[in-house]
C-alpha cells in the first residue's frame, strides 16, 4: 500500500487515507448499496455513486457506465453482461497504466488481476477472481444470461469501480 497520511472521508467527515474518498464505513455501506441494487432503483449513475466519485470518472467510463445501465432498464441481459465486461477490462487496464503507472500492455484480465494484487487487499482480487469466471462465460457465449445473473455481473462489475475510483 501507498504510503499515506490521514484525511477527511467525503461522506462522513471521519478520518480516512489521503488517498482515498470514503472511510471504511462509507465505503462498506456503498458496496452494500451495490450489491442490493434492482433495477427498478436505478435510473443512471447518481442513484448509485456519490457526485464526488463521478466527478473522477473519465466521460467515456461514464457513457459505458449509463449505457450498462440502459441495457438494464431495457432488460438486455446478454447486452448488460458484455457491456460489464467492456466496462471491466479497460477501467482495469487504464487503472494500472494511468493511476499505478504500470507502463505493461495489459493483454488479459488475468494479468491485470496478477498485478493490482501488489496494491490491493485478498478482498479485491478474491473479487476480481470470482468475476473473471463469470465473465469468461460471457465472452465464450456459452450460456445466455439470465436476469439474476446479469444482474450478479452487474453488482460486480460496478463494485470494482467503486473500489478503483476511491482511489484518488
Ligand atoms: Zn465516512
Amino acid at each position: 500500500m501507498k504510503f499515506t497520511t490521514m484525511a477527511i472521508c467525503k461522506e462522513c467527515g471521519n478520518a480516512t487515507y489521503d488517498y482515498l474518498l470514503l472511510c471504511r464505513n462509507c465505503f462498506r455501506n456503498l458496496i452494500q448499496t451495490i450489491n442490493t441494487l434492482r433495477p427498478s432503483d436505478v435510473h443512471d449513475l447518481t442513484d448509485i455513486f456519490p457526485s464526488y466519485i463521478i466527478e473522477t470518472m473519465d466521460d467515456f467510463l461514464q457513457k459505458d457506465l449509463n449505457e450498462a445501465l440502459n441495457c438494464i432498464a431495457f432488460e438486455l441481459w446478454t447486452a448488460t453482461v458484455l457491456m460489464c465486461s467492456r466496462i471491466l477490462e479497460s477501467s482495469l487496464k487504464i487503472h494500472l497504466n494511468h493511476d499505478l503507472k504500470c507502463e505493461k500492455d495489459f493483454s488479459s484480465i488475468g494479468e491485470c488481476i496478477t498485478a493490482l494484487d501488489a496494491y490491493y487487499p485478498p478482498e479485491f482480487t478474491d473479487h476480481l477472481n470470482k468475476l473473471r469466471e463469470l465473465r469468461n462465460d460471457a465472452m465464450h457465449g456459452e450460456k445466455r444470461f439470465s436476469s439474476e445473473s446479469a444482474i450478479v455481473i452487474w453488482h460486480r462489475v460496478f463494485i470494482v469501480i467503486a473500489w478503483i475510483y476511491n482511489n484518488i
